[in-house]
């Protein structure tokens, strides 16, 4: 039966919604407060390339695959080189981090010790706890706080991995292939991810209705209105739309982040690779760092190498400190020389991120039950966003399709 559905927030959740609810032949609206569409996905073209404003590339799936196709889009696959991944270890690139022997002990945590999640601990206990010190340091701490945008101390298992059965029943290894589907690497698009963006729009533009320069200003009339309810919009614009439905304590904590793109005529490493991770105290301010032109062709001009340096925005202790010096002196540490950018780019988001903890976990168990609440008193009304199910892009196109 076609339904009539209001998606509120036109960011890319809000339009994989309404790709998905097109696909079921439903009466869609989309109502967005800027008079843009896209929310934090972007690419600016600048005189030396391309600069992603927030994620630079999407995990492919089959099910990505067919939404491509739907849309016209081709994505663009990185380049062979992109598969070498460093970690910053003991300030040096390291590419295993871990000896042979913690290997082994890693393997045996992941096949046979039992998943047990506490709420007690953060994340950096409950691993050190589950895998050992060295896999949380030199793996752990790079690989999930780079994803996350901050620090292992900061974020909880539990949120994190809230699609796996953590009561000590299960394994890790049982966990992923329940929930595993087929994936093919990281892709982004031939004008960067804003190609996604503008394809998405142009193929709903006829078969639905796009309401932009539309800001929600308060539930409460929402709740009267017919059909399927989604918000979609970012978890900072969510909160104060609650209203009193939710508690100041109860608030869930934000993160700001802050990406920069530098181009220059010299690499970052000897050899291309996708990118390097970095540990807790290892004299880098950066989370990460993306070598943009080594995993993607086209994604300078005039031969220039083109990096994307993740900060947490408390890396910027002082008003008078540029980013660019923040990042220059991180850069250094790394090539063991000074180097003159050719060109810089600073985008901050502030608030943009959910911190992954303990407050998200119970902010979403409150949120399930104002669903509930609502569905039992007739109004079909729902969250979306990278605050429910998992931050990335695919994650948001996978619980998006279930709705
Ligand atoms: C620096 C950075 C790098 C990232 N890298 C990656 C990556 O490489 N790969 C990956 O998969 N993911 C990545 N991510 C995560 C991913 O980009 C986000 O999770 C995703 O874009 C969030 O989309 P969204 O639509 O849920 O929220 P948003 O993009 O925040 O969109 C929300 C929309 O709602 C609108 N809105 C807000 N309030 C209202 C209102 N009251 N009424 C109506 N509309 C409203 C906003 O204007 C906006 O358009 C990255 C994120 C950042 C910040």
């Amino acid at each position: 039966m076609k339904e009539e559905v209001h998606i509120i927030g036109g960011g890319i959740t809000g339009l994989f919604l309404a790709y998905h609810h097109t696909k079921r032949g439903d009466s869609v609206t989309l109502y967005e407060g800027s008079d843009r569409l896209g929310g934090l996905i972007g690419t600016k073209v600048v005189e030396e390339g391309l600069v992603e404003l927030a994620a630079n590339g999407v995990l492919l799936t089959d099910a990505m695959k067919s939404m491509l196709d739907d849309i016209g889009l081709t994505p663009l696959y990185p380049n062979k080189a992109s598969r070498r991944r460093y970690f910053w270890i003991k300030r040096k690139l390291s590419r295993l981090p871990i000896s042979i022997f913690t290997g082994l002990r890693l393997l045996y945590t992941v096949g046979f010790k039992k998943l047990k999640f506490n709420e007690e601990q953060n994340f950096e206990t409950w691993a050190g706890q589950m895998f050992g010190i060295s896999v949380t340091k030199n793996i752990m701490e790079p690989a999930i706080g780079g994803v996350y945008g901050t620090r292992l101390d900061s974020l909880q298992a539990e949120s994190i991995f809230s699609k796996w059965d953590g009561s000590g029943k299960s394994t890790i290894l049982k966990e992923v292939k329940k929930n595993k589907a087929k994936t093919y690497g990281t892709v982004s698009f031939p004008k960067g991810m804003e190609d996604l963006v503008s394809h998405l729009v142009t193929y709903l533009k006829p078969k639905i209705q796009f309401k932009t320069l539309f800001p929600l200003e308060s539930l409460d009339d929402t709740l009267q209105w017919k059909g399927k309810i989604r918000l979609s919009l970012s978890l900072k614009n969510l909160i104060p739309l609650l209203g009193n439905r939710i508690e100041r304590d109860e608030f869930p904590n934000l993160l700001s982040i802050t990406t920069i793109t530098r181009f220059g005529k010299n690499h970052l490493t000897k050899k291309p690779c996708f990118g390097i991770l970095f540990g807790k105290n290892e004299g880098i301010h950066a989370l990460g760092v993306l070598s943009n032109s080594d995993i993607f062709p086209g994604r300078t001009n005039d031969g220039l190498h083109s990096e994307t340096w993740i900060y947490p925005s408390l890396a910027k202790t002082d008003e008078t400190i540029s980013w660019e010096s923040i990042l220059e002196k991180d850069r250094k540490l790394i090539t063991r020389k000074t180097d003159t950018p050719k060109a810089v780019y600073v985008t901050s988001w502030t608030g943009a991120f959910p911190a992954y903890d303990r407050k998200l976990f119970l902010f979403n168990q409150k949120l399930d039950s104002l669903e509930s609440k609502w569905m039992a008193e007739g109004i079909d009304i729902r969250f979306l966003g990278n605050y429910r199910k998992g931050i990335g892009l695919r994650s948001l196109f996978e619980s998006t399709s279930r709705e």
